[in-house]
């Protein structure tokens, strides 16, 4: 059988392999190749909410999301294509135990550059006059916020690699990595044939537990799945910006046909999956839910109807932050666990990886790559925010 030679392979053509496929070839590395055994963006990419905002509690992500929005802003510059993104802003709503930390977290995250304010109940009122803010004490604020589509996105950033000379194989299903002792030399197709690399980038998503398991790494990995329900409000809603209630612990946001797109944050009770056999729609008690949040939150909406749901699942680590990281193995790069916040920092995710690929470490000193690495499970040293919300603990 045939071997193949690259510099990089990635495994994975969601959105962070894709990602990282254009930030090599910004960076001028191109003998790259990307293998994806179904479609570009195919995966759980195509099932993201692709909410955009950078109000983290931990710096690191805030500065990555503040890169990414920098991009989708610049988006039809950079990529020469619409991808979707849609600034409609943001708007975080938090109760009283939770006021103090998020003027906190605001504070930290203008200190790495991005653009936020606290604004009053009224301001909030004009935005979303459907909504009943009674139960906030105070709201954050992000004009550039709003919502990006991931499917788009991941094919732009696909196409750029590929102007760029770097090889997208569709369709390519990697088996597993070729070692040589302890060091990844590349990876086996399944048709037999290998490919080997001085790096393979391993970036599968919710399939990559079992994907390294065979080389004993094992990656703290679980796979969820949430349901997300579409909502037809009745009237039209105009301008809403993107609504984080950090109260009843929902997120809504519009969406291009007049829709509002509903997800549940209570992340409280986790319903694990197989992502390989998960029910692709809302359940009865996620309905009923639904309808009890939104209706409670939005009793201005004049006749609302669920239109349709969906469901996807997350690659869950244990303190909800991804790794991206060397290691453990030598040739190796893991890029996964995204916990369901992948989009948003994409662009920054691609470079991070591309920094790892070449330099070993970050050119961004906002971004140490030790918040990500691998080993911080084992050590008990997780990545968690400094300003954590009351009853809403996995909203880093
Ligand atoms: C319901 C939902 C809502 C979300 N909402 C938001 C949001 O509002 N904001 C936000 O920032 N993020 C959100 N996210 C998260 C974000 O969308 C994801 O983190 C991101 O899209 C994941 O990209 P990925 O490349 O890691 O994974 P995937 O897109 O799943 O890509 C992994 C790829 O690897 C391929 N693959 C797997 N095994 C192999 C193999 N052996 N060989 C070759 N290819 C292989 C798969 O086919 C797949 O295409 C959401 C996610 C979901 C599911």
């Amino acid at each position: 059988m045939s071997t193949e030679t690259a510099s990089v392979v990635i495994v994975g053509g969601g959105l962070e392999g894709a990602a990282a496929a254009w930030a090599l070839g910004q960076r001028g590395i191109t003998d790259v190749i990307v293998c994806e055994r179904d479609t570009v963006g195919g995966g759980m990419t195509g099932k993201s909410s692709g909410i955009v905002r950078c109000h983290y509690g931990v710096g690191s992500l805030a500065a990555m999301a503040a890169i990414g929005l920098e991009v989708f802003e610049k988006a039809e510059e950079i990529f020469g294509s619409d991808i979707g993104f849609r600034q409609t802003g943001y708007v975080v709503g938090v109760g009283e135990p939770n006021v103090e930390n998020m003027r906190k977290s605001l504070a930290a995250q203008r200190a790495v550059g991005v653009q936020t304010e606290e604004i009053d109940a009224a301001d909030v009122a004009a935005m979303w006059p459907a909504a009943d803010l009674e139960p906030f004490a105070a709201f954050g604020w992000e004009e550039r916020g709003g919502y990006g589509d991931a499917y788009q996105t991941a094919q732009a950033f696909a196409a750029s690699a590929r102007a760029t000379g770097i090889r997208i194989r569709q369709g390519t299903t990697v088996t597993g990595l070729v070692l040589d002792a302890d060091r990844v030399t590349g990876v086996r197709l399944a048709d037999g044939s290998t490919i080997s690399a001085d790096t393979v980038v391993v970036a599968t998503g919710v399939w990559s537990r079992p994907f390294l398991a065979p080389y004993g790494v094992d990656v703290p990995i679980e796979v969820h799945r949430e349901q997300i329900v579409m909502i037809h409000p009745g009237d039209a809603l105009g301008d809403v910006p993107v609504f984080s209630d950090l109260v009843s612990l929902q997120y809504v946001r519009p969406d291009v046909r007049g829709e509002i797109l509903f997800g549940n944050s209570d992340l409280a009770a986790l319903d694990v999956a197989d992502p390989d056999d998960y029910r692709n729609r809302a359940d009865s008690d996620f309905i009923d839910l639904t309808v009890e949040k939104v209706g409670t939150r939005f009793p201005g909406f004049t006749d609302p109807a669920i239109t349709t749901s969906y469901a996807g699942c997350y690659d869950v680590t244990p303190d909800w932050n991804p790794i991206i990281s060397r290691g453990p193995l030598e040739g190796l790069v893991l890029a996964a666990g995204f916990s369901g916040h992948g989009f948003k920092i994409s662009p920054a995710v691609g470079r991070l990886i591309a920094d790892l690929v070449v330099d070993g470490r970050s050119a961004d000193p906002r971004i140490p790559e030790s918040d990500f690495r691998f080993t911080r499970f084992a050590e008990g040293d997780l990545l968690t925010t400094r300003f954590p919300y009351v009853g809403a603990g996995e909203m880093r």
